[in-house]
């Protein structure tokens, strides 16, 4: 096991004894979102058993000429096979069937790592189950998927299931500074915005991050304010900017959510450290105080709800312009309420 690897740490001490007891299945299936370290443990598993150094279990020495070859993708006897068009042709799972047969040529183990294996077909998946019903002794196959439930019954019966979970927030903000040379602010920013997935850690882009969150807290300020003009400009301006770019449309959602989710544990915990906007404490605690409670909760469910739906190409640019007048009315009216009363007493 190499220490760089984070999370899933059941699953890597599994792999790790069953190499160790000789008692490795012949074929897994490695299922979760993106970004969990799927392939990139179904690789560890090759280096292991093909590692020229002898580490023990899951160990590897990533030196060797072995371990070289699989880093660059030049072992014959690895294979990371992945659809050619939309779904697996049946040629390329006939190959596959055909591959696996052969005996390791230079290493012990011969692996195949299926990637989107979601992406076959009934043609495809029928003629694979015949290879996992009588498996060849030196091959081992890893099929990789983010859509359990998609693959057939019959398939998912014949392999033993590792089922990746989100890395904790606190582990991957750990791992971000210690392996990614990230600062301890951006780390946990950019930890809580990944939902558990490293990957999705480190592919945003913190410039990004910084601009979207700049947007977010203008247009939750703008929203608490009588200035009319002023608010629906700067949400059209963030509607038509999320209508241009949908991929940034989800991380803008999210990093509202962070802000609004920030709210509430202000409340709870009343120091720094477990502020992520820490940065802009001043700028924070201004804008809750013209936030009421029950709004915070409200606006965090809408957009919460709102976030899920914009997976199912959802009109974004719309769903966000009716969630912000909504609350923004409900916000304006209570204000209105309470200085009416304010005068009355
Ligand atoms: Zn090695």
């Amino acid at each position: 096991m190499t220490e760089e690897f984070i999370g899933n740490r059941p699953i890597r001490l599994l792999l790790h004894q069953s190499i160790l007891a000789g008692t490795l299945a012949q074929a897994y299936i490695f299922s979760g979102p993106d970004g969990l370290g799927k392939k990139r443990l179904a690789l560890n598993l090759a280096r292991s058993l093909n590692c020229r150094a002898g580490s023990p279990g899951l160990y590897f020495c990533g030196q060797c000429s072995s371990c070289r070859k699989i880093n660059t993708g030049n072992h014959p006897d690895v294979q990371v096979i992945l659809p050619e068009t939309k779904v697996f042709k049946i040629d390329q799972i006939r190959q596959l069937i055909q591959d696996i047969q052969f005996l390791p040529s230079e290493g012990n183990r011969r692996l195949f790592i299926l990637e989107g294996a979601e992406r076959m077909n009934e043609e495809a998946a029928n003629s694979l189950l015949k290879t996992l019903e009588e498996p060849p002794t030196k091959s081992i196959l890893v099929l990789l998927t983010t859509n359990f439930y998609a693959l057939l019954p019959t398939i998912r019966s014949r392999c033993q299931i590792m089922k990746f979970m989100p890395i904790p927030t606190t582990e991957l903000e750990d791992a971000l500074v210690r392996y990614h040379d990230f600062t301890p602010g951006d780390a946990a920013k950019v930890a809580r915005l990944a939902h558990g997935s490293l990957g999705a850690a480190l592919e945003l882009n913190l410039e990004t991050v910084q601009e979207l969150e700049d947007e977010s807290f203008k247009l939750l300020r703008t929203m608490t304010l009588a200035d009319d003009a002023d608010f629906l400009e700067h949400l059209s301006r963030v509607a038509a900017h999320w209508k241009a770019e949908t991929e940034q449309a989800d991380l803008f959602a999210n990093i509202l959510i962070s802000i609004l989710r920030e709210f509430i544990i202000m409340e709870v915990f009343k120091d720094r450290d477990h502020i992520v906007h820490f940065g802009r404490l001043e700028t924070l605690r201004e804008l809750r105080r013209s936030f009421q409670d029950d709004i915070v909760d409200e606006l965090l469910i809408d957009l919460e709800g709102f976030y899920r739906r914009l997976k199912y190409n959802i009109n974004a640019e719309l769903g966000l312009q009716n969630l912000f007048l909504k609350h923004r009315s409900r916000i304006l009216r209570r204000e209105r309420y309470d200085s009416a009363r304010r005068y009355q007493d």
